[in-house]
């Protein structure tokens, strides 16, 4: 498969993509309110032809840019949003743009930049006449706060795609096949009576009381629930002040585990236990249901094309400077990055791997990294994997042993590291999708292996769910994964 075309124009072009990453970095909006972000993007699809849809499944930064009329529609995934808290400037040390302000912790500017660079590269194929398809970037709001590309899949956005390809940005070059934990997130609020605490208690019914009899509840109910399941939850209001009898109090809980219906069991529990700790105290809980997500589906076809991509296009090239900004910053990551790495890389690998553990920056690649395990975390790509065959891989765009969601990834997206690793993404990402707009029977196979799943994707999310806009004022969301 001659990819040489392809992958040129991508590096004759990259100057471009690097700036389509640094803008979106620069926007650093949070979930639900990426609107310079999805408004820049579109029009950078706009500009190249591509048919533009947006604000669907009743997000208004939700959108989808097409190019193609004809053949297999294969779907490349963006996402833009940013984290609060991170703000930093692009510097191998803690420093902030501006303290307590947003951040692009999770690198989502690399990951969409490398979707747009992607579906550009392929528009020209189609143009020369190379081929014949349609090529479709799904910008997917709010992976970090709102399960985005859930509510798009219930809403039926992906239903005429054949293929799906996705990535993103990590501190290693590698293909993937470990699954997620499918998880819910909700908000339990307690509305109760306000009293003065001392002078008449005996008038008031403490929603803070209901909150806590809750937590005590889960707890106990942990003894209960298989190991493999995870419930966490922070309080988010506790009350004013000690001398008044709070009136509200609320708590937001994570239930995951690695199967959808165990999720649903197990939330079903969850809800008791709340109902209970408002009976015991005479208050009264109202449940929001924030999102949903399935658990991931890794497709092999699909993974062994990126395999076969990646080693040929190779790993970042990496240069004096990066690795000066790389020493320093290595500095301050945890010490025990690597073991995790070890712990979930093949074992045929972990030998070789072994060499690599003092090093700063990832020069190698670690095909089907995961171990088939599921990974505790969540995402809602996995919804979109229930739909359509859907792969992810990662290339290394920070330096090793970055932290998730830190102010190190911020950094590392706005300079050298990231840019390259984005790049590398963009033409990963490109020549496999050309590949299936070559050769149908590929599509047939990754096709053939999804439909071996028993389970049907049923909505995770309650009948008439909306986005939790009404959220987003008060409060911002917590990280979903
Ligand atoms: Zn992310």
């Amino acid at each position: 498969m001659p990819h040489g075309n392809l992958t040129k124009w991508i590096d004759d072009n990259s100057s471009k993509f690097i700036e389509i990453s640094d803008k979106i970095w620069d926007f650093a909006e949070t979930g639900l309110q990426e609107h310079k972000s999805a408004t820049y993007l579109i029009e950078v699809l706009q500009n190249n032809g591509f048919k533009i849809e947006s604000g669907m499944a009743d997000m208004k930064t939700a959108f989808t840019g097409t190019y193609g009329t004809e053949g297999p529609v294969i779907a490349i995934l963006g996402e833009f949003d940013a984290l609060p808290g991170l703000s930093q400037e692009p510097v191998p040390h803690q420093k902030a743009i501006t303290e307590g302000a947003n951040g692009h912790g999770c690198n989502h500017n690399l990951l969409g930049a490398a979707g747009i660079a992607a579906v550009l590269a392929i528009k020209e194929e189609i143009d020369m006449g190379n081929i014949k398809g349609t090529i479709r970037y799904y910008g997917c709001p709010a992976e970090e706060t709102y399960n985005a590309k859930g509510w798009m899949a219930v809403n039926g956005l992906f239903d005429d795609v054949d293929i799906a390809l996705t990535w993103h940005p990590f501190d290693f070059n590698g293909t993937w096949d470990f699954s997620t934990n499918a998880m819910n997130s909700i908000m339990f609020s307690f509305h109760g009576k306000t009293a003065h605490a001392a002078g008449d208690p005996y008038n008031g019914r403490s929603a803070l009381d209901a909150v806590e009899l809750m937590n005590v509840g889960v707890n106990y109910l942990r003894e209960h629930m298989i190991p493999d399941a995870r419930v966490h939850y922070v309080i988010k209001s506790g009350g004013e002040a000690p001398n008044i009898v709070p009136a509200f109090a609320e708590s937001h809980y994570f239930v995951r585990a690695p199967r959808r219906y165990q999720v649903g069991e197990l939330y079903e529990r969850v809800i008791k236990i709340a109902n209970g700790a408002a009976m015991m105290t005479e208050t009264e809980v109202k449940v929001d249901f924030l999102s949903a997500t399935y658990n991931t589906r890794e497709n092999s076809v699909i993974r062994e094309i990126y395999n076969r991509n990646m080693a040929k296009l190779g790993t970042p090239v990496w240069d004096s400077e990066d690795y000066k900004f790389a020493e320093e910053m290595y500095k301050t990551h945890p010490k025990n990055s690597f073991d995790t790495l070890m712990y979930m890389a093949p074992s045929d690998m972990k030998e070789e791997l072994e060499q690599h553990k003092d090093k700063v920056l990832c020069d190698f690649i670690i095909p089907n990294y995961g171990n088939k395990m599921v990974l505790t975390g969540s995402t809602d790509v996995a919804d979109v994997s229930w739909k359509v065959p859907l792969a992810q891989f990662s290339t290394a765009c920070t330096v090793m042993g970055a932290p998730g969601h830190s102010w190190q990834v911020t950094s590392c997206g706005r300079m050298g590291i990231g840019h390259k690793g984005m790049i590398l993404a963009a033409k990963i990402l490109a020549t496999t999708a050309m590949e299936f707009f070559s050769d149908p029977e590929l599509v047939k196979r990754a096709k053939d292996e999804f439909k071996q799943e028993k389970d049907t994707y049923k909505s995770p999310f309650p009948e008439n769910h909306k986005p939790p806009y009404h959220r987003l004022t008060e409060d911002k969301l917590q990280e979903i994964s």
